[in-house]
């Protein structure tokens, strides 16, 4: 099959890699219908996380299972399925409790590399979700989105706890960011400030649902949302970046009380412990759970009430991987869908 595989920062290539087989009976194998470049890729792309050795890129995954292990019983070969980037039983105590990304067998996709034509996908009775029958074609790209970046900002806005009468703001305009915005929207949220300076995301935050835009970073985007919330804050606010102005720009964008989602992957992130401790601001996040939220969110999808594929700005196939790496790096693109 051929797969993309990132050699050095800077350096990705679609060559022919192994077809992958049945491992463990658990496994299935899916014959993917689309797949994508995640903001998280690009942090060993751009060198940020260490490139050590010839890696499989991708974990975002829809498709067409094509062979089951001897012990998956759910799962059967023709559907066309969802998972996430980590593979969990969805049976522990830790998945029970809603946070399969913590799953005690929790393995990761990425991994196996799902930029390809075909992937392998352990614990599948647990991590793949089936639509009710197969989709038309222009559902592929939104149901592609549940994989991840819709599971991500979905969790997100959850843990921030947006809904009815509250005010989210939501730090990051990248793909992740943009569905926080949708998320908040579904969920009741009663004012959704998105902060970006690019006119067509800001563009698709207004379409997802967003009231406010705020241009401004820093401590001069804190400054903008205390203004739109009478000096107090937010209720709720999305870390969609990962880096240490942003996570510190969201912090300081909620209200004494109020609640952080953090999802961005953290790269050099320290938080200062004396002015956390003033804050008065609950933070929760970490890989999102997305397995929890699947069968919602497929449903959502389903009967076209959500169309979060609206995200996928450019679409290429898997053989120009090289080329949806470097749009999304330079920002011509918010998000990549390749099609194998
Ligand atoms: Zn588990």
């Amino acid at each position: 099959m051929r797969g993309a595989v990132l050699y050095a920062p800077g350096d990705i290539r679609v060559e022919d890699r192994e077809d992958p087989k049945i491992m463990e009976p658990t496994d299935a194998i899916l014959r993917l219908s689309a797949t994508c470049v995640c903001g998280s890729d690009l942090w060993p792309y751009r060198g940020i996380e260490a490139v050590d050795r010839r890696s499989p890129m991708g974990h975002e995954y829809a498709g067409i299972v094509q062979e089951v292990g001897s012990q998956v019983t759910n799962i059967r070969p023709g559907q066309f399925v969802i998972g996430s980037f980590f593979a969990s039983d969805n049976t522990c105590e830790l998945c029970q409790a809603g946070y399969q990304s913590s799953c005690i067998n929790k393995e990761p996709i990425g991994a196996g590399g799902a930029q390809a034509e075909a992937l392998r996908v352990p614990l599948a009775d647990g991590t793949l979700v089936a639509t009710p029958d197969l989709p038309p074609d222009d559902l592929v790209p939104s149901l592609l989105a549940a994989s991840d970046v819709l599971g991500t900002g979905w969790f997100a806005t959850v843990a921030a706890e947006a809904g009815p009468g509250r005010t989210v703001a939501v730090v990051g305009d990248g793909a992740v960011g943009l569905l926080a915005v949708l998320a908040a929207s579904q969920l009741g949220a009663e004012r959704i400030i998105a902060l970006s300076r690019h006119a067509p995301r800001q563009q698709l935050a207004v379409a997802f649902g967003a009231t406010d835009i705020v241009t401004e970073r820093g401590d001069a985007g804190v400054a903008k949302v205390k203004d739109l919330t009478s000096g107090l804050g937010a209720h709720s606010v999305v870390e969609a970046v990962g880096t240490q102005e942003s996570m510190l720009q969201a912090i300081r964008s909620t209200r004494p009380g109020g609640h952080v989602g953090y999802v961005g992957v953290a790269h050099g992130v320290e938080l200062p412990g004396t002015e956390l401790f003033f804050s008065h601001v609950h933070l929760h996040g970490g890989p999102a759970p997305v397995r929890r939220f699947l069968p919602e969110l497929i449903e959502l999808i389903w009967t076209r009430r959500i169309d979060p594929g609206k995200v996928f700005d450019l679409t290429l196939p898997l053989e120009q991987a090289a080329e949806g790496y470097q749009a999304m790096d330079e920002r011509r693109a918010i998000k990549t869908l390749l099609w194998p």
